[in-house]
């Protein structure tokens, strides 16, 4: 249908951890570069490119660093963690000669964008990569449900969602090597396991938009291309 792609407009989300490389916390240049330019491989082979970043490699409203806060204010807090990787990503891609614009929920207009449907629509026609910063600009909520969100504003073919393993187990692999590898799974069955993909909000609202969410490595290099043209490892959920 679109070539070598089984996909053509994709959200891509990345959990702010991806971003951390080698360290404990905050950005890894390097990391950024190497994600950037597997950006880049996609869109050369014709996608359109959008992508939510998490904020956890910074700041979680629900961590005990934000003990003793008000949800509230701690999930903001988090959202702006999410602003800070959406500047990071933005500098790596343009460093590759991207073109990419950075819409935030909340706005930030020193900085970036504010997010507006058509105009994010129009970026990503005009072949911009689009970065969704700032989660959904609400608290109590994920940077997952932001992504599924936008997704569906967006009219996106597929959510990719990367991980630091090759696709949905039935347990963390890590810890369980008993743990059973799925290649596909429908929403429902995410959702009766309580498998850890994304969050359930997210999980519906990609459902009920019939997205198919693509859960492939984030870690390793042509994960990206590979979701996309299926012929990377991946477990694919969709009905
Ligand atoms: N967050 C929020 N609303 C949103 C998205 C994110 O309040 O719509 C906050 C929340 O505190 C969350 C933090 O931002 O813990 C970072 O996002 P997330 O935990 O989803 O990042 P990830 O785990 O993907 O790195």
């Amino acid at each position: 249908k679109f070539g070598p792609l089984k996909y053509r407009r994709i959200l891509l989300k990345i959990s702010g951890e991806a971003l951390m490389g080698g360290g404990q916390y905050g950005i890894d240049n390097e990391t950024c570069q190497r994600i950037a330019s597997e950006v880049k491989d996609a869109k050369e082979l014709g996608a359109e490119i959008s992508l939510v970043i998490g904020g956890g490699n910074i700041f979680r409203g629900v961590s005990p660093a934000a003990q003793g806060m008000e949800r509230a204010s701690a999930d903001y807090m988090g959202m702006l963690a999410t602003v800070m990787n959406a500047l990071a990503m933005q500098n790596a891609l343009e460093s590759m000669g991207l073109f990419t614009r950075v819409l935030s929920a909340i706005e930030m207009t020193a900085i970036c964008e504010p997010y507006i449907r058509r105009r994010a629509l129009r970026h990503m026609e005009k072949g911009r990569i689009v970065i969704f910063a700032a989660g959904t600009g609400n608290p109590f909520f994920t940077t997952d449900t932001a992504a599924a969100l936008r997704a569906a504003e967006m009219g996106c073919d597929a959510l990719l969602k990367g991980t630091q393993v090759d696709g949905v187990y039935s347990d963390d692999p890590k810890t369980n090597p008993e743990a059973e590898r799925f290649d596909h799974l429908s929403y429902h069955e995410v959702l009766m396991r309580d498998l850890k993909v994304m969050d359930q909000a997210a999980i519906s609202l990609t459902r009920e938009s019939n997205i198919p969410i693509v859960v492939f490595p984030i870690g390793e290099r042509g994960g990206v291309v590979g979701a996309l043209t299926g012929k990377g490892p991946a477990t694919v959920i969709s009905d």
